[in-house]
């Protein structure tokens, strides 16, 4: 079976719409269990019934017709119930209803398997038997296996609206956008511009030829050259290599010189795609066939052809880069978005980020919010491949997205982006004023930066300095590790810029979800794995270079303060104390006039929660990571759409984790500060302020909001949210808490859905 298995999979994968999915699934579903009739309901959550979509077995006519109430029959049991439903004599259930219109007789037998996505249930597989039959486990798991998959295409054909333009045929559906999560708030229209990695045939987007005579010629070009490049290699290695293994470049050689190869992609081409798009097409077409070939050898084929395929693409890529010719309004589109791709658009052309993978607390989360850029992460089922080129709503409240929309969606976002524009007016009238609470305690605002490199970093004017600077960015854009005298003109320019504000530079905090391209770190779990002090800690010459660079870039301005990152035991702090000593001393040894900067841990693991005093007894100030504190809190990887939906920084247990921290810091007289995203949401902004946090550190675009709640709200309210906060049980719970405190002062605008 599991051959019958794979090769199901794969037609299910090549099939080139829903329908086509669908008939493959019951033909040959039907057949390999022999049953009398497989069928295929699909839930239409507009009209809240199960239509039947598909059926071999079944009169054709029956299909789109028979529509089912949700709850209705062994079908909506199955639905409802999410769970299999095997039954060997069906009439005889309570639940059995008979359905004339399919033309069934009185089948037996009874399989319903829910086709289920993320949770929820899209629609049943069905299997009758006319006789009395229980199918069997393997059987069973066999169709499960298959409703799996069907599940992924059906969630596609949704998000496409294809099935939305199906069930239109059969009924009526309202206008769809694409569910992901809210990663940066705001409204945005622009136009998608697809991004995607280098070399990966597979993320090449369709887009139409500027001048397909250029694109052919480029084609021809790029075929010719990696046919040189190989008979080139076949040259230098050829005498080593066995006959068989020659032979296979002499092949090689031949598919790329092959019609099918260069034809059809020539006339994708002249079709209206660029060479790219066409070569992709071209490729997928072929390797398809090779796939489906009985001969393991010829199936082998399919890597040859897509490797050859790599070749040429990168070739062709070579001749492209860079791209440019971004629109005025470029909403930047990609399955993964880098830092780099994002710095790349001129900032006035950068109207929204959207991306398939990702979650709120990732960093190109952190990036979209600082620029104060509308983003929406984690759209599974975004189609990027198909949607250069077209227009977008883009709502990061709430996460969606719209692709191509109808007037009445696009005249409701303008008008949610008129009052958008009316609370930022408002919000301004805010700069200068100080950030103290309406019974006039202060509680001062630092800016997070260094994402970016910025000359002029946003939000300057408004924050008490700069609470947490991020240096992985000028590690990571070079191609090996900068300069002590690199690093020290950056940090002396942070430092200037807001001296004589306090500057907090984070030592090295690379690993985890930012790798260094010349330091390749593999791992299997590389958030709990080499990232952070951990590495600079096995590489003091690394650590001592960047302290230096530190120390001497804040002579004659001693607004430097130093953290340090991912501390998850008392010797990773008194190992890094030493090297700073050192650092200290040979330099002042060497006639530089430094002094020793206020020093700081971060708190983001949970060990270090629970050593809070330990830490604290041993350095100047704590600042809270609610990032990775969360992350590692509630064991959810922050960066993975799947389990995006359980990342919550207002669970209990990351409250009572802050409380914990400000009580160890306090038996040493500390001060605390949060540098996590939490600390720029409205909402959480409350609770911050009523456990005596402080101060908080955040994006530029959260200051004048945190600073609008912090000047509308008394220290004595925010302590008695806090009181009921502790007591609550889930995360949302706390969330719905505070919602309803801030509309109750009429500043219900800071916090729409999504957030
Ligand atoms: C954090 O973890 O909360 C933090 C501020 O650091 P980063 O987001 O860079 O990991
Ligand atoms: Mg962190």
């Amino acid at each position: 079976m599991l051959e019958q298995l794979r090769r199901i999979v794969q037609k299910v994968n090549n099939a080139t719409s829903l329908e086509d999915a669908l008939d493959i699934i019951v033909c040959h579903v039907k057949r390999a269990v022999r049953a009398d009739v497989c069928s295929v309901y699909l839930t239409d959550f507009d009209t809240r019934e199960h239509v039947l979509q598909a059926t071999d077995g079944l009169r054709q006519e029956a299909v789109g017709a028979v529509r089912l109430p949700l709850n209705r029959g062994l079908i909506g049991w199955a639905a409802e119930r999410a769970d299999t439903v095997n039954l060997d004599d069906a009439p005889a259930h309570p639940r059995y209803l008979f359905i004339p219109e399919t033309g069934e007789q009185q089948f037996r037998g009874f399989l319903g398997v829910p086709i289920i996505q993320n949770r929820r249930v899209l629609g049943v597989l069905v299997l009758r038997q006319r006789e009395s039959r229980r199918f069997a486990d393997d059987e069973v798991t066999f169709v499960i296996t298959l409703a799996a998959q069907l599940a992924g295409a059906i969630a596609l054909a949704r998000s496409t609206g294809e099935l939305a333009r199906l069930h239109q045929q059969q009924g009526t559906v309202p206008a769809r956008f694409l569910q992901g999560l809210a990663a940066a708030p705001g409204i945005a229209f622009g136009t998608a511009y697809v991004v995607y990695p280098p070399a990966d045939l597979d993320a090449v987007p369709d887009k139409p030829a500027t001048d397909p005579e250029t694109e052919c010629a480029a084609l021809r070009e790029a075929l010719a050259w990696v046919d040189a490049e190989i008979a080139r290699f076949a040259e230098r290695v050829g005498d080593a290599l066995r006959t068989e293994d020659r032979a296979l470049f002499g092949a090689w050689r031949l598919m790329l010189k092959s019609e099918s190869l260069v034809d059809d992609t020539l006339e994708r081409i002249r079709g209206g795609n660029w060479a790219q798009g066409a070569l992709r097409a071209t490729v997928a077409a072929h390797a398809r066939v090779f796939d489906e070939m009985n001969d393991p050898y010829l199936r082998e084929r399919a890597t040859d052809l897509r490797d050859l395929g790599r070749r040429v693409l990168m070739r062709l890529q070579n001749r492209d880069a860079p791209r440019a010719g971004y629109p005025p309004r470029t909403v930047l589109v990609g399955d993964e978005i880098s830092a780099m791709q994002i710095a790349d658009v001129p900032r006035d052309c950068l109207a929204a980020i959207v991306s398939t993978a990702g979650s709120g607390s990732s960093h190109m989360a952190i990036l979209a919010r600082g620029m104060g850029v509308p983003a929406a992460v984690g759209v599974a089922d975004l189609p990027v491949g198909r949607i250069e080129g077209r227009e977008l709503v883009v709502d990061g409240y709430r996460g969606r997205v719209y692709v191509s929309p109808p007037p009445s969606v696009q005249a409701e976002y303008e008008r949610l982006a008129a009052d958008d524009l009316a609370l930022s007016a408002e919000l301004d009238g805010l700069r200068g004023l100080p950030s103290e609470t309406t019974d006039g305690y202060q509680l001062p605002l630092f800016l997070n930066t260094g994402l970016v490199s910025e000359q002029r970093p946003l939000g300057i004017e408004e924050s008490a300095g700069v609470g947490l600077y991020r240096t992985e960015l000028p590690f990571m854009v070079r191609d090996r590790f900068p300069s002590e005298a690199n690093q020290m003109s950056n940090y002396r320019h942070v430092l200037a810029t807001f001296a004589p504000r306090p500057v907090t530079i984070r030592t090295l905090d690379i690993g985890g979800d930012k790798p260094l391209p010349y330091f390749p770190v593999s791992e299997s779990n590389p958030f709990l794995g080499w990232r952070g002090i951990r590495i600079t800690r096995d590489h003091p010459e690394i650590f001592m270079t960047q302290v230096r660079a530190m120390l001497r870039a804040a002579v004659g301005l001693d607004n430097l303060q130093l953290l340090l990152p991912m501390i998850t035991t008392v010797d990773e702090v008194d190992d890094a104390l030493l090297l700073i000593r050192r650092v200290h001393d040979d330099l002042l040894a060497e006639g530089h006039e430094v002094s020793m900067p206020p020093i700081g841990v971060m708190i983001e693991v949970p060990a270090a929660v629970y050593q809070a005093d330990a830490l604290a007894r041993r350095v100047e100030f704590l600042s809270i990571g609610t990032n990775d504190l969360t992350q590692y809190l509630l064991a959810v990887d922050r960066n993975n759409a799947h389990v995006a939906a359980l990342y919550d920084d207002l669970h209990p247990a990351v409250l009572r984790a802050v409380l914990a921290v400000l009580e160890g810091a306090r038996a040493h007289g500390r001060e605390v500060s949060v540098c996590g995203e939490m600390a720029g949401d409205p909402l959480a902004a409350v609770l911050l302020l009523g456990m005596g946090v402080h101060s908080l550190s955040m994006g530029a675009g959260s200051l004048l909001r945190v600073k609008g709640v912090v000047r509308s709200m008394s220290r004595s309210r925010a302590r008695e949210l806090l009181h009921i906060a502790v007591q609550c049980e889930t995360g949302r719970a706390v969330r719905r808490l505070l919602i309803d405190a801030l509309e109750e002062i009429g500043l219900g605008g800071l916090v729409r859905p999504g957030r």
